[in-house]
């Protein structure tokens, strides 16, 4: 694509986007009109002429010198922890529905029920198409959107578009490229200030990768997966597999056909356990049905304390050696990260 306007919107074109680097975080679409999700895919367009610096502000792969300065300023390898603990839903049925211990399915109703939020942004498996963001009111709309898609999902785009009709008291859920969004959202000119103060909770999900989605949707076809995915796993090492639900039962793969699939932008990506949100939820090692749960900032904790004091959330100590795995884990991402970006930066000299 030519490129007018060399500094704005231009400047996210040549950067990130033709250089496959695009994380698919939505964060840029819907703040401005030029650009789209669909399917899976980050879509120009039209050139902007405006030249706001707004999307480029707020993009968690662009480099800007107002935002960017949550890349690599960790003090340690999983962030800021004022609790960290297992933890899983006391609801059965929240239990059934969700990827693990349901946690962040919990602490969204009861964010909800409590009226803590108003309305939450989350991801939906996107029925015939790639997964997408969803605003939710309700229980039954967090059930449905119960679960991990592998794929990026343009989620910040629902949370834009919340923004625009004046929601406030906002609840996001989202990767740790989302949860950077969001703290960059902050620091943009002219409003980024007020669009933040909109978000009272945001709940970051633990992350090594994501998908890109048109290729994963070809590759199971190709292995002749029929139907919709219900439920999609990564069970921890050293299973190496990436297991699919659809109506017929599981079917494994392994893991080494899927790695090729890892968007380009994850390899970029210094922060596996969302350390810029208030909660961050993951896998509990070897305890099926639990998350790892730390909580980060006043707001997380005290939300978290609510639901274990109501009975919403059993929660269990975690090993000292389960910790030391997640911050190797941690730091193993960042310093991978940090490899990819001097080699990216000398080949582009
Ligand atoms: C792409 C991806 C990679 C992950 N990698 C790891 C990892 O390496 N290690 C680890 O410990 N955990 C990882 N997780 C997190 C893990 O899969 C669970 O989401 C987390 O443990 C919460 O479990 P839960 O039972 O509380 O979730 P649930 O109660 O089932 O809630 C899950 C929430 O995740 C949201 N969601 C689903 N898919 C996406 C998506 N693509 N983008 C944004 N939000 C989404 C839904 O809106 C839902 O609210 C990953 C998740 C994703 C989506
Ligand atoms: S990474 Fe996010 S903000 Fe950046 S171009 Fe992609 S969708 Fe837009
Ligand atoms: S690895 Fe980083 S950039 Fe990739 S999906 Fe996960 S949080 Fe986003």
């Amino acid at each position: 694509m030519n490129i007018p306007n060399p500094e704005g919107q231009g400047r996210l074109i040549a950067r990130v986007i033709n250089k496959g680097l695009c994380v698919r975080c939505g964060a840029c679409v819907g703040l401005c009109p030029y650009f789209n999700y669909f399917d899976g895919k980050v879509v120009v367009m039209d050139l902007c002429p405006a030249g706001t610096f707004q999307c480029l502000q707020v993009c968690p792969r662009a480099d800007y010198e107002g935002t960017s300065s949550f890349k690599g300023t960790s003090a340690g390898d999983i962030g800021e922890c004022r609790e960290i603990l297992m933890a899983r839903s006391t609801d059965e049925a929240i239990q059934k529905r969700s990827q693990y211990g349901g946690v962040v399915s919990a602490l969204l109703i009861y964010a909800l029920e409590k009226e803590v939020i108003s309305s939450a942004v989350l991801t939906d498996a996107g029925d015939l198409f790639a997964p997408k963001g969803r605003i939710v009111h309700r229980r039954s709309e967090v059930l449905d959107c119960a679960g991990s898609r592998y794929s990026a999902s343009g989620g910040l785009s629902a949370m834009n578009t919340a923004l625009k009709k004046g929601y406030s008291r906002l609840g996001v859920v989202g990767l740790p490229c989302q949860m950077e969004a969001l703290a960059r959202m902050r620091l943009v000119q002219p409003d980024g200030e007020e669009r933040a103060d909109a978000v009272s909770l945001r709940i970051g999900l633990f992350c090594t990768w994501a998908l890109d989605y048109p290729s994963l949707t070809a590759y199971l076809a190709r292995q002749k997966v029929e139907g919709p995915v219900l439920k999609a796993d990564i069970p921890p090492p050293p299973a190496e597999t990436f297991k699919v639900q659809t109506q017929v039962g599981w079917r494994s793969f392994p893991l080494s056909d899927i790695r090729p699939m890892v968007q380009k932008g994850c390899f970029l990506c210094e922060d596996m356990t969302a350390e810029t949100s208030d909660i961050s939820v993951g896998t509990a090692e070897g305890r099926n049905g639990w998350n790892t749960v730390i909580a980060r900032t006043e707001t997380g904790s005290q939300l978290l304390k609510r639901a274990i004091n109501e009975g919403w959330l059993e929660t269990d100590d975690l090993p000292g050696a389960s910790l030391d795995h997640l911050r190797e884990a941690a730091r193993n991402k960042r310093h991978r990260a940090r490899q990819a970006e001097i080699d990216r930066s000398t080949q582009d000299e």
